[in-house]
């Protein structure tokens, strides 16, 4: 039987960069360097003809930066060489991110057409107040109307991006942006609090910036699992929320130790047993967009076993029993059976029949609670 992998492309455009982002991606770069990007993405994956033998592509997700600012044309050719590369089942999810701003009709019909089936928009907030400060360049209406239009060139699965801890923002401007969020009924919703990022102008001017503290910034969290839940999304992971059967299947990879291959500047991939990926350098990936695994050692058992747990406990299915013993030979709760205790006693795991996870509440703190059960911290 084949194995399943997913292919995440990096499309490292923006109109104007956010003030908060920390992302690789640049502005200003002129259409003839868009279109050479896409001929190196178009030669980086032709470069993994010798290991596509035996894998199916079952996920495909373009993220940035801004893939709407990819043309058309460059998007098909992408997708082209992943089908000539790569056997990509019939009904492999699709996704690529648009940002309000860069996209109309016209390139949503040409994306369908492409067999794009799933978008993801960058909203960030329904507050104009709050977009301004994040220096976005759209607004709610016009994500709205974005969002509107998805559904209507036959988009059937949308999913939406929010944030929260935003500067100006209060608990009730983001209970009004969750109110707008649901009322559009999107499929899946994603919401990040706010980071500050090294090098970002918010970095610079970190005091003026009056950040809600930890106790509010906690108070935005749960208010969004409680709200989104009783809405009917379900609290599958960290950040994100789906309506039943509307998980992100691609990033699901990335919580189960599924394999992935990263093309692009910045993308990183877990494949054939190895993490690797590109640096930041768009010169250099330009003029040498060649997959870096060789430069990798195999992951050991214990790395293994190590990301396992903390990428599985950020999701609300947490460590199936079955699946670890299948994996390592052993029983999760055996293994960490002491370090386990004090937090089950606490409340912030929880044992569901074969299911080992984290509470709503430890979610959020997720960082901290695996500190202890892995580092013993
Ligand atoms: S649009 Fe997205 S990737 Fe581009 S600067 Fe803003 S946050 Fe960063």
């Amino acid at each position: 039987m084949s194995k399943r992998v997913g292919i995440y492309i990096h499309v490292p455009f923006c109109l104007r960069k956010c003030h908060y982002c920390d992302f690789c991606s640049f502005v200003g770069v002129g259409e003839d360097v868009r279109r050479a990007y896409a001929t190196a993405l178009c030669d980086e994956l032709r470069a993994y003809r010798p290991y596509a033998a035996g894998y199916e592509v079952d996920t495909v997700y373009f993220g940035g930066g801004t893939p709407s600012l990819l043309a058309a044309e460059d998007m098909a050719r992408v997708l082209g060489a992943i089908r000539e590369v790569f056997s990509v089942r019939e009904d492999a999810e699709i996704t690529a991110e648009v940002n309000p701003k860069t996209a109309d009709r016209e390139l949503l019909s040409r994306w369908r057409e492409l067999g794009i089936c799933r978008l993801s928009i960058g909203v960030q907030s329904f507050d104009d107040g709050e977009l301004s400060a994040l220096g976005r360049l759209h607004t709610a209406r016009e994500a709205e109307e974005l969002f509107s239009l998805a559904r209507k060139t036959g988009f059937e699965n949308v999913t939406i991006d929010l944030m929260y801890a935003i500067p100006t923002q209060t608990r009730e401007s983001f209970r009004r942006t969750l109110r707008r969020a649901i009322a559009l009924r999107p499929d899946h919703i994603s919401a990040y609090g706010l980071k500050i990022e090294e090098g970002t102008p918010f970095a610079e001017r970190v005091e003026e910036l009056h950040l809600p503290d930890g106790d509010a910034e906690a108070d935005l969290y749960m208010d969004c699992v409680r709200i989104l839940g009783e809405a009917g999304y379900r609290h599958y992971e960290i950040s994100n929320y789906a309506l039943p059967g509307r998980e992100s299947r691609h990033n699901l990879r990335y919580w189960q130790m599924g394999e992935y291959i990263g093309i692009g500047v910045a993308a990183h991939s877990y494949f054939d047993g190895r993490r690797y990926g590109h640096s930041r350098d768009l010169a250099a990936y330009l003029s040498c967009p060649k997959p870096t695994l060789d430069t990798q050692e195999k992951q050991t058992e214990e790395e293994r076993e190590y990301e396992t747990v903390m990428l599985a406990l950020r999701t609300a299915d947490g460590i199936d029993e079955r699946v670890f013993r299948a994996a390592f030979g052993y029983g999760f709760r055996e293994k960490y059976a002491a370090r386990l205790a004090p937090l089950a006693e606490a409340g912030l795991v929880l044992y569901e029949g074969e299911h080992t996870r984290l509470s709503d509440g430890a979610m959020y703190v997720c960082l901290a609670v695996l500190g202890h059960l892995l580092d013993g911290e």
